[in-house]
């Protein structure tokens, strides 16, 4: 019998996959690396996996402990996860903006949800952050990953992330890109691959338009997961050899493309590595190897970008009245 003793062990390894109608006019092989086939559906597996390993390991998380950490996505279903194999409890702190739909998710996982006013400023006793940080001080045998300050996550993308990419092109690889959020995947993938090419393979970083990353402010912008207003002690400055700036409008229609051309149904911040990615591909040479990595997949945002009204709404495609429709022609 062939078979997985749990979830978690399906965790990585996940296939890359070349990228063949988006790549029109471009003569580097694009490759993606789909992150959606990890048992959580995103890479934040990878890193709750190893965050929580490592809290065991310091002793910081013990059994029947509670894990308490300010998040509404990918990284709450992969500590959700681990959690449940490894018998702790999880608390998940998000703001009300974030949908029911997700909040579900997580609360599905067997997570508790604690949804926090939006409209409050970071240092009111009642916003997320604040909450998150007293539960995680007077739940007892609490303990808060903090992912954007956690070492163990850049470290699990330089322990198997970086590794797969290089041993799945023999070494090969000429570019990786990646969207930067926390900044753990591309510094730990960007440095594995850099020590073990002696600095050939080019580290390339994708950012929307408006984060600190790529020199903007933190002005608000529509793609969700990447892009910051502030600088991560995850995220390694001295990886990266450029950063690709990416507006919504070009995420959000790469990320339909996707969908459309080459049967990927991913999220945003995948759109936006691709356009990233296709930019860098634009100015390599045949024997170029790109590899993009792709976070999650579309499912959780079927109602925004996968959405034609609220794509017209904000103007990233003709309004829907302007659109022929099936009834126009028969
Ligand atoms: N895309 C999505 C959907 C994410 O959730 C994240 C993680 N915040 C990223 C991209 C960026 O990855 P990282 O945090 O490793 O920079």
């Amino acid at each position: 019998m062939r078979y997985y003793d749990n979830v978690v062990e399906l965790v990585g390894n996940t296939p890359l996959v070349r990228l063949r109608n988006v790549t029109d006019g471009i003569s580097a092989t694009v490759l993606a690396k789909v992150e959606y086939l990890n048992p959580g559906g995103s890479v934040k597996d990878r890193i709750a996996l190893r965050m929580v390993e490592e809290a065991e390991k310091a002793g910081l998380l013990k059994p029947g402990g509670t894990i308490v950490e300010p998040t509404s996505g990918n990284t709450g279903v992969g500590l959700a996860l681990v959690a449940q194999l490894r018998g702790y409890k999880c608390v998940f702190v998000c703001p009300d903006k974030v949908s029911e739909d997700k909040q579900n998710v997580l609360r599905a996982y067997g997570a508790e949800v604690v949804v926090c006013p939006t409209a409050v400023a970071p240092e009111d006793p009642r916003s997320y952050y604040n909450v998150s940080d007293r539960l995680a001080r007077e739940i007892p045998g609490a303990w808060k990953p903090d992912q954007y300050a956690n070492p163990a996550n850049p470290r699990s993308h330089y322990e198997t992330t970086g590794p797969e990419v290089w041993e799945q092109t023999d070494g090969r690889v000429t570019h990786f890109v990646a969207g930067v959020g926390t900044g753990g995947t591309i510094s730990g993938v960007g440095r594995y691959l850099k020590e073990v090419s002696g600095g050939a393979v080019r580290i390339v970083g994708a950012d929307p338009e408006g984060s600190v990353y790529s020199g903007g402010t933190g002005r608000p912008y529509l793609v969700e997961g990447v892009g910051e207003d502030f600088w991560p002690t995850t995220y390694d400055r001295d990886i990266c050899d450029e950063i690709v700036e990416v507006s919504d409008k070009e995420s959000f229609e790469l990320t339909r493309r996707l969908a459309r051309e080459e049967g990927l149904l991913v999220g945003g911040s995948c759109g936006m590595a691709v356009a990233a990615a296709l930019k860098v591909a634009r100015q390599a040479g045949p024997d170029d190897v790109v590899v993009v990595l792709l976070p999650d997949g579309g499912r959780g945002y079927l109602s925004k970008i996968f959405n034609d009204g609220w794509m017209a709404r904000y103007g990233f495609l003709r309004t829907a009245a302007e659109l022929p429709t099936v009834a126009d022609v028969l």
